[in-house]
């Protein structure tokens, strides 16, 4: 037996970033006892217009002067407060296509809800998405999600054909995308 959390994106946008980590735990905890799963208590089910995705929340957990804390220095502000900063990352519900990887937000205070500003991004991308449409894992290039897009698949990111060829991106003239996802061996 399998269960799930499902939670209404018009929900999601007012609960308080404390609410949607401390009950949830209790309601995971509830789930594992009845089904004797294990459940993942960073992942949801968001739902949108009557499509499923799944969401990942994530509370920093860097240290003090490391290279991640002073990127979100850069990113944020000088004086961020890690235990409140997050990040959010969304897939197709089956998990097989990444579709929305926010950037790390801060919230001024526990009971404060996701920022607007990252649920529109959500949203957006939910959007897309439900009309077949995904950005690129590379460039962000927004590109029909058809067959021949999803061969250009390493993980849950899909490539547009420049960056999977090496035409241009992170691997551009070293065989691109292409050439690191056939090399890797997903053991
Ligand atoms: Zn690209």
């Amino acid at each position: 037996m399998k269960g799930a959390i499902i939670i209404n994106l018009n929900e999601l946008k007012k609960l308080p970033i404390n609410e949607l980590e401390a009950p949830l735990k209790d309601k995971f905890i509830a789930l594992r006892v009845i089904t004797g799963d294990y459940f993942d208590n960073k992942k949801l089910i968001v739902e949108n217009n009557g499509n499923w995705f799944s969401m990942s929340f994530y509370r920093e957990t860097c240290q003090h002067g490391s290279i991640r804390h002073k990127e979100l220095q850069k990113l944020l502000d000088e004086k961020v407060d890690i235990n409140k900063t997050y990040t959010i990352s969304l897939w197709d519900y089956k998990e097989i296509t990444s579709v929305f990887n926010s950037s790390a937000f801060k919230v001024k205070e526990y009971d404060d809800p996701i920022p607007s500003t990252i649920i529109e991004q959500m949203k957006l991308k939910m959007d897309e998405f439900i009309e077949e449409y995904v950005h690129c894992a590379d460039c962000d290039e927004k590109i029909k999600y058809d067959e021949k897009a999803k061969r250009r698949r390493f993980f849950a990111g899909i490539y547009c054909y420049g960056c999977w060829c090496g035409d241009k991106g992170k691997h551009k003239g070293t065989g691109g995308w292409q050439e690191v996802e056939r090399k890797e061996t997903y053991n």
